[in-house]
């Protein structure tokens, strides 16, 4: 461990102070280059570096990983090696890259196959999503819907200050950072004593999520303690999950979310440790009533870490319409993935759960139109003099998160994607 978070290392290779990724993050991606297909990757600053070619080059040999493993196009196979594989390997990638290392940097042809810019770079799904669960865990988010939906009398449901809400998504249509989402079709009621009608979404909105990939988790019918948890995540991604509003709002009665939902979500291309996220370790709220004992933690089990929305129209002008903060979250992901599993329910590698949108306390950390405009009756502003209730087409929304203390900065770069006509 005596490598992870030193703010004092440095790379041979440039990241600017203002990057997400200097030597201390070694987040893990999926890139394809020019003449290679998607392989595992890391980055420092605007560089990606192909572990395909440094296992080849024979630079990642006694760290007990199977060399397929870096010319798989996922990182499930890699995932596979647990908490303490992934640890090893973060750690002889930060060694081959510090400054005063020559195993690397004095091997001008193997540099020159594996570090690469990242404009030459595609970067790709890192993983095989293979279930998602999309929770409900700001307070304020979840208070912000309630007074809308049922006065501020019954804002939070009875079981929301004991349990981690949720529901299992779909993983089908998780995508990449920068595929475009179309507009969704659907059925919808918008005046509530006549009929149904069918046709395009006219309440497209965002969620400011972050989502954890899990490791190989216990098998079914064993559950995972709030204590083990953070041992059985392999890292965080940023999380855009669009949603339909007057879709979801009709069809939602009484199964929950459904197609409103499951027309695209978008997701991060860079996966970042929790070992790379530890020095922004901090506490969550406060939670009162004391939780179940199954839920109970102890110590600090969020994490400091600050996420912004940028609005851009066809005009190409960018407007942030939100900035708030993963520690504002009521539920830990300890909690979750504890409660996810205290039924017995299984994870494997590669499952996603998403945090829920994440509202802070003022109207400027809200994290979806639906409350940024309050359900439609404050338009925003944005800086080419337009307004939005709702999202329009050819609207893109960039969705960005760092951590930053005491001169060290660990991001994750952007999730992005723009909105296309319904067809
Ligand atoms: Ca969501």
């Amino acid at each position: 461990m005596s490598n992870l978070g030193n703010p004092g290392m440095r790379s041979w290779i440039d990241a600017a102070p203002q990057s997400d990724f200097p030597i201390q993050n070694i987040p893990f991606g999926i890139c394809s280059t020019p003449g290679m297909p998607p392989h595992p990757c890391t980055r420092i600053g605007d560089q990606v570096i192909s572990l395909h070619a440094l296992a080849e080059g024979g630079l990642l040999n006694g760290i007990g990983m199977d060399a397929a493993v870096f010319a798989a196009p996922v990182l499930n196979p890699l995932m596979q090696y647990g908490k303490a594989g992934v640890r090893r390997l973060r750690e002889r990638l930060m060694d081959l890259l510090r400054h005063d290392n020559g195993e690397l940097r004095d091997r001008a042809d193997l540099v020159r196959k594996a570090v690469l810019p990242i404009a030459s770079a595609t970067m790709h799904l890192p993983v095989e999503v293979g279930d998602y669960t999309d929770f409900y865990s700001s307070r304020e988010h979840a208070t912000n819907v309630g007074i809308m939906f049922r006065g501020p009398e019954n804002a939070l449901m009875p079981n929301w200050l004991h349990l981690p809400v949720g529901y299992h998504g779909r993983s089908s249509s998780i995508v990449v950072s920068g595929t475009p989402i179309r507009r969704p079709m659907g059925q919808m009621r918008p005046k509530p004593d006549e009929p149904p009608v069918f046709g395009p979404s006219k309440q497209l909105d965002i969620e400011v999520e972050t989502g954890f990939i899990t490791f190989a988790g216990k098998p079914l019918g064993e559950r995972i303690t709030a204590g083990e948890a953070e041992d059985r995540i392999f890292g965080m991604v940023l999380f855009n999950d669009w949603s339909a509003r007057d879709i979801q709002s009709w069809e939602y009665v009484p199964l929950g979310p459904f197609l409103g939902k499951n027309f695209g979500s978008s997701m991060s291309p860079w996966i970042v440790t929790l070992d790379a996220l530890e020095p922004f370790r901090t506490a969550g709220p406060v939670q009162e009533p004391t939780p179940l004992p199954y839920l109970q933690t102890h110590g600090a089990h969020s994490f400091d870490i600050r996420l912004e929305a940028a609005l851009k129209t066809n005009t190409g002008v960018e407007t942030v319409i939100c900035r708030t903060n993963f520690k504002h979250l009521y539920w830990s992901m300890a909690q979750q993935l504890a409660h996810h599993t205290v039924n017995g329910c299984n994870v494997r590698a590669g499952d996603l759960m998403a945090s829920g949108t994440i509202s802070g306390p003022d109207p400027g950390s809200y994290g979806s139109l639906l409350e940024l405009t309050w359900r439609g009756t404050k338009p925003l502003a944005l800086q080419d003099g337009s307004t939005r209730n709702f999202l329009e087409d050819g609207d893109t929304v960039v969705i960005r998160g760092h951590a930053e203390n005491g001169g060290l900065r660990i991001g994750f770069g952007e999730v992005s994607g723009q909105v296309l006509p319904a067809a």
